[in-house]
């Protein structure tokens, strides 16, 4: 039996079921955009597990004490891939309890132990490197990631680098695909949106903590140099056929409304093809537009994404900052279309002038 499931708004958390409770992302006006969606997993009588403890402090804060949890019944938390937007609260949580046990794959694991694998996972340094557009983004990177630096930083860079928060953290333990995690979480290995992403699968309960094949309308994002397409599309494939087979009829996901109830292999399939959009998004208008910078191309194509920025930030710094930030998903999406050949004569990719169709 399905539980009856409330839809989600803008409160803190909702109660899933009587052992899962969503923390919700915080939302873009609060200008924590570096959040998603975390679950607080009841494993027995006083013991907890979170997924992805990247939600705001505040709303982890007040989830725990309306329901009567302390911070030491929290005894593990998985990660389900390195993201900046899925971690932000391991240190907290290793404050408030010294004893809690962390898992990622080990895939991943090197992108939260390090922040220079961190950034260099997200940006082509070498590319943005050879670039004196791009000189203060790279000066910031070497502040953040050399210690006790004194490299003089720009404020606006400052900003965004600390809502993204990387550190080096440490994580104890790895998990491996087919390991059952105490709270009767079945690890799935899902790689693509990084290599090491993984889904958790409450079998018993037909319910799949699905990560970053979030099925939100922001449809699939990559990452950098560490995203592999087909693998992506591997996992959201494997998904479609627990849907189909009946294993699967809830999908809790990290960003967007969820619990996901309906229409679940629709909104897979929807999601898969957001690939496909945005490949061919970027095949028009590098052939309606002939030659372009990375700059444009990533101001062309994340225009509607970047105008979501605008409400809230009038600063053109800023917002120049962000645009440099997603110009090295631009350059995955580039090196993506090449890989498969869909970038017409690849030979026309000159990378040293930063023009990529001629
Ligand atoms: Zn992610």
């Amino acid at each position: 039996m399905l539980p009856n499931l409330p839809s989600t708004n803008k409160k803190i958390f909702t109660k899933v079921n009587k052992e899962i409770i969503l923390i919700h992302q915080d939302s873009m006006a609060t200008m924590n955009f570096n959040s998603c969606n975390c679950y607080l997993i009841n494993i027995n009588n006083k013991e907890y597990a979170i997924i992805d403890p990247g939600c705001s402090k505040r709303k982890l804060y007040t989830t725990l004490k309306q329901n009567e949890i302390n911070f030491s019944e929290i005894k593990y938390f998985y990660i389900t891939h390195g993201h900046s937007d899925h971690i932000g609260l391991i240190d907290y949580l290793q404050k408030k309890n010294r004893g809690i046990q962390g898992y990622i794959h080990k895939l991943d694991k090197r992108f939260i132990e390090s922040s220079k694998e961190y950034y260099s996972m997200l940006f082509d340094i070498s590319l943005l490197e050879n670039n004196k557009k791009y000189k203060d983004f790279i000066d910031t990177i070497k502040y953040y990631t050399t210690p006790n630096s004194t490299i003089p930083i720009k404020q606006s860079f400052k900003m965004i680098f600390d809502i993204w928060n990387i550190k080096n953290r440490k994580i104890s333990n790895t998990f491996k695909d087919g390991e059952i995690l105490p709270g009767n979480l079945k690890v799935i290995h899902a790689p693509g949106h990084t290599p090491g992403m993984c889904m958790l699968f409450k079998e018993n309960e037909y319910l799949l903590f699905s990560s970053d094949i979030h099925l939100s309308s922001i449809g699939p994002n990559f990452s950098g140099n560490y995203t592999n397409i087909s693998d992506f599309k591997s996992s959201i494939n494997k998904i479609i056929k627990f849907v189909e087979s009946g294993l699967v009829k809830v999908i809790l996901s990290g960003h967007g409304k969820n619990p996901i109830t309906e229409k679940l292999k629709n909104r897979l399939l929807d999601f898969y093809k957001g690939i496909r959009t945005k490949e061919n998004q970027l095949l028009m208008l590098l052939q309606e537009k002939g030659n372009l910078t990375l700059e444009q191309i990533t101001k062309e194509t994340f225009k509607e994404y970047i105008k979501r920025f605008d409400k809230f930030l009038h600063k053109t710094k800023l917002r120049d900052t962000i645009v440099i930030a997603e110009a090295s998903e631009m350059m995955s999406n580039l090196n993506i279309l090449k890989e498969l050949e869909r970038l017409g004569k690849v030979s026309k990719l000159k990378r040293q002038n930063e023009i990529y169709w001629s």
